[in-house]
């Protein structure tokens, strides 16, 4: 049977998010129904909303943040059970079978991974419709594969943002093998950027945050940093050259980066996570005269994204959330792109 389930969607770029009702697809042998308890609302819901990449199709329900209990599993399930407390990120399928994918990075699937909502959808997750709808709703139904599990010891509120914000932030972490002896310098304190800094700290990074403004400084030593500074401190600025391994930038608007590949010890990498639409200058000396480099990285693997719950739940970390009814979700986004928010907020379902 198709479950019903109630939502908030957007019908066009230039109108507010509202009630929306539609089915999710009757569970097939190898699916996981979900009932959704919270959803985060990350950056690029607001993108794909407002149709700033020029690709949405509406209505388009959002949402790729998700945190909830199983409440029925398909006939070839084994791993997961009814009462299983379950996340979903970013994707919900993948072809399976191209390189990325047989090394567990199904994000980068070359034909392209199925996003949670607004992809094309030839499983019909939700019923008539020809794309994935996300978790601004009550339910969802999902391949086991793409299906996480939460410990017991992270709240389900809490950890819901660590889907897609958590799972951006830690696999660069990974990847450029921070640990005791790595000097990291996250850029903005967001979403994603106090994400960074929490998990770094507890990878034993010694860890700074750069900001425009000393607002935060409070919160960012609270998380674990050890060191803020003012980017637009030019003497601090100086006084930071060739100083980190690693800098995690964040900022989703488009911006200075020149000045701060300064800050890249020789060997160092500035890994770019935000989405910016527009062009920034990068200049080719500070970049050959140390070895530097500028890198992209996108959400992780499903296998790395377990991993990372795991990580988070070992070392007690979880969102700073606002938890909001759903029905404050265009409030929510008006104060989101003022970055009035610390850090995520949450919408509790059980509210629609
Ligand atoms: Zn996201
Ligand atoms: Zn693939």
């Amino acid at each position: 049977m198709p479950i019903p389930v109630r939502a908030y969607a957007a019908e066009a770029s230039d109108k507010p998010l509202a009630p929306y009702a539609f089915d999710r697809r009757d569970p097939g042998p190898g699916d996981v129904a979900i009932d959704i308890q919270y959803a985060g609302v990350c950056h690029s819901d607001l993108h794909i909303v407002q149709n700033d990449l020029g690709n949405t199709t509406y209505p388009i329900v959002p949402g790729h943040e998700i945190a909830g209990v199983v409440t029925a599993v398909g006939s070839d399930v084994e791993r997961f059970k009814v009462g299983d407390r379950v996340g979903v990120g970013c994707m919900v399928d993948s072809c399976r079978q191209c390189a990325p994918c047989r090394e567990g990075e199904e994000q980068f699937c070359v034909p392209g991974m199925t996003q949670t909502y607004g992809s094309p959808d030839p499983k019909g997750g939700a019923v008539g419709q020809t794309i994935t709808q996300g978790g601004y709703s009550t339910a969802i139904v999902v391949d086991q594969d793409f299906v996480v599990r939460i410990p017991d010891s992270l709240s389900l509120d809490a950890a819901a943002p660590l889907l897609c914000a958590g799972i951006t932030t830690y696999s660069p972490l990974r990847t450029w093998g921070v640990g005791p002896d790595s000097k990291v310098a996250v850029i903005g304190l967001g979403g994603l950027g106090h994400m960074a800094v929490k998990q770094a700290a507890a990878m034993g990074a010694e860890v700074t945050v750069l900001s425009t403004s000393d607002r935060k400084k409070a919160d960012a030593e609270r998380m674990g940093a050890k060191h803020f500074l003012i980017n637009s401190d030019k003497d601090a600025m100086k006084a930071a050259a060739e100083k980190f391994d690693l800098i995690i930038n964040t900022v989703s608007a488009t911006h200075e980066i020149a000045d701060h590949i300064q800050l890249l010890a020789k060997d160092g990498t500035m890994v770019m996570l935000g989405l910016t639409t527009e062009g920034m200058p990068v200049y080719a000396m500070p970049l050959l005269w140390r070895r530097r480099r500028i890198a992209g990285s996108l959400i992780g693997g499903i296998r790395e994204t377990q991993e990372m719950l795991d990580f988070c739940a070992e070392h007690d970390i979880a969102c700073d959330i606002e938890l909001i009814a759903p029905s404050e979700i265009n409030t929510a986004y008006e104060r989101m792109k003022k970055s009035d928010v610390r850090y995520r907020f949450v919408l509790d379902m059980a509210r629609i």
